[in-house]
C-alpha cells in the first residue's frame, strides 16, 4: 500500500475543497470532553486529537430513527430520497472502522439485503484518522486496533498532541480508487513517505501498543459465558443496571430496531424504523404480555452473550470492536471488560 505525505496546509485546503462537492462531516467538540461528526465548517473547527464520538458513525447507515416509507390519503406510497451528494466521513478511528465493516456483514446477510442501509452504506466514504487509546479502549484486544481495508483513505498523524506545529505532516494510505479520486489528482503530487519517515510510523505505532491500559483475551470469552450463564454475578449486574439502554445505543456494531406506523389526521400515514435496544424492559414481550426477558439480568446477560457467543457463532466473530463507548457511557458503572475478566480469569476452571 502506498504511504504518502501531506502537509497540515495541504488537508486543510483539500478538505475547503472537499466540502464543497460532497456531504463533508467531521469529528467537532461539543462540549467538555464530547464529540461529535458534525457538518464540516472550517478547518480551524475540526479536532484531530479527539477520543471517541458520543455516537459512532452508524448513525450515518443505520439512523436512529428513519421513515421507511409514507403513505398518502390517496394510497400512494413514496420513500424519502436520499441526498445526490457523496457522504465523507472524516477522521473516523479504526474501531469505528471495523464497526461498520459489521454492519456491513450484518445487514447483508438476510436472504433479501437492508435495503435501506444499503442505499445509504453506498454514498458513504470513509476516511480513517489513527488515534491514542484512553483508559476505556480495549480495541487491541479485540483486534480491532487498526483497519487492513473499510476505508477509502486513511490518515496516520504521528505527533496527535502536536496539532500547530507548522510543517506537521500526515502519512495517508490509499485504500480504494475512490479514495485515490477523492484525493482529486493530489496523489500524484503528494510525495511518498521516506524509509526513515516510516520508521517513524513504526514507532509511533508500537507507542500506541504500550499505551493500551486495557487488556482481554476474546478467545476465552465464549467459553466463560457459556459456563457461567447461572453464575450471581448477573444477579449482581441486574440489581446495578438501571435498562437505559445507553450501552446499547453507543455501540457502534449494535443493531436492534424496532418498526412502528404513525398515523396522520389527513389519513396519511408512515412507517418507521428506529433504534432499540434489548436492555429495555420491553425488548423481548410479545402478543398476550408474555415477557421472555423480563428481568434486569437476563436482559444484560443476553447482551453479553449475543455480543461474544451468538454473533460470533453466525459471523465467525464477535460483535465488539472495544470501542469502550459502553464502558464510558454507563451511568452506574458497568464495565464491559471487568465484567468478562470476573467471569474469564476468576471462574474458568484451572487446568491442573
Ligand atoms: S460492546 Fe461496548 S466496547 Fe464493544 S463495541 Fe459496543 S460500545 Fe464498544
Ligand atoms: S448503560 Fe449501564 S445502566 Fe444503562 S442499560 Fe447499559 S449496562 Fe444498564
Amino acid at each position: 500500500m502506498r504511504v504518502l505525505k501531506i502537509s497540515r496546509d495541504q488537508l486543510k485546503k483539500w478538505l475547503d475543497e472537499l466540502s464543497g462537492t460532497v456531504d463533508l462531516y467531521v469529528p467537532m467538540p461539543a462540549g467538555k470532553q464530547v464529540h461529535r461528526f458534525e457538518p464540516y465548517t472550517t478547518f480551524e473547527e475540526l479536532d484531530l486529537s479527539y477520543t471517541r464520538t458520543v455516537l459512532p458513525p452508524k448513525k450515518f447507515v443505520f439512523p436512529p430513527e428513519e421513515v421507511l416509507f409514507n403513505r398518502a390519503p390517496s394510497g400512494e406510497t413514496t420513500v424519502p430520497d436520499l441526498p445526490a451528494r457523496d457522504l465523507v466521513l472524516f477522521g473516523v478511528h479504526p474501531c469505528d472502522i471495523n464497526g461498520i465493516r459489521i454492519l456491513d456483514t450484518f445487514f447483508s446477510s438476510f436472504d433479501k439485503p437492508d435495503w435501506y442501509y444499503q442505499r445509504r452504506r453506498a454514498r458513504l466514504r470513509i476516511v480513517g484518522l489513527s488515534c491514542l487509546p484512553d483508559e476505556h479502549c480495549f480495541c487491541r484486544s479485540m483486534d480491532c486496533d487498526s483497519a487492513a481495508s473499510g476505508f477509502d483513505l486513511f490518515f496516520h498523524d504521528i505527533d496527535p498532541e502536536n496539532q500547530d506545529r507548522g510543517e506537521k505532516v500526515f502519512f495517508v494510505s490509499l485504500g480504494t480508487v475512490e479514495g485515490d479520486i477523492m484525493l482529486a489528482d493530489r496523489a500524484d503530487t503528494l510525495p511518498e513517505a521516506e524509509p526513515e519517515e516510516l520508521e517513524a510510523l513504526l514507532e509511533y505505532t508500537e507507542r500506541r501498543e504500550s499505551a493500551y491500559t486495557l487488556d482481554l483475551d476474546p478467545s476465552i470469552l465464549p467459553q466463560a459465558i457459556k459456563l457461567h450463564q447461572a453464575d450471581p454475578l448477573w444477579d449482581r449486574l441486574g440489581e446495578q443496571c438501571l435498562a437505559c439502554g445507553v450501552c446499547s445505543l453507543g455501540c457502534p456494531t449494535c443493531t436492534c430496531f424496532n418498526i412502528r406506523d404513525t398515523n396522520d389526521l389527513e389519513g396519511g400515514s408512515s412507517r418507521v424504523r428506529n433504534w432499540d435496544a434489548c436492555l429495555y424492559r420491553d425488548f423481548a414481550r410479545v402478543a398476550g404480555d408474555h415477557n421472555f426477558r423480563p428481568h434486569r439480568s437476563e436482559r444484560i446477560q443476553n447482551r453479553y452473550y449475543h455480543k461474544q457467543v451468538g454473533f460470533a457463532e453466525a459471523f465467525g466473530k464477535p460483535s465488539c470492536v472495544g470501542c469502550g463507548r459502553c464502558i464510558k457511557l454507563c451511568p452506574t458503572g458497568i464495565h464491559f471488560v471487568e465484567v468478562f475478566q470476573s467471569l474469564a480469569r476468576e471462574r474458568l476452571p484451572v487446568d491442573e
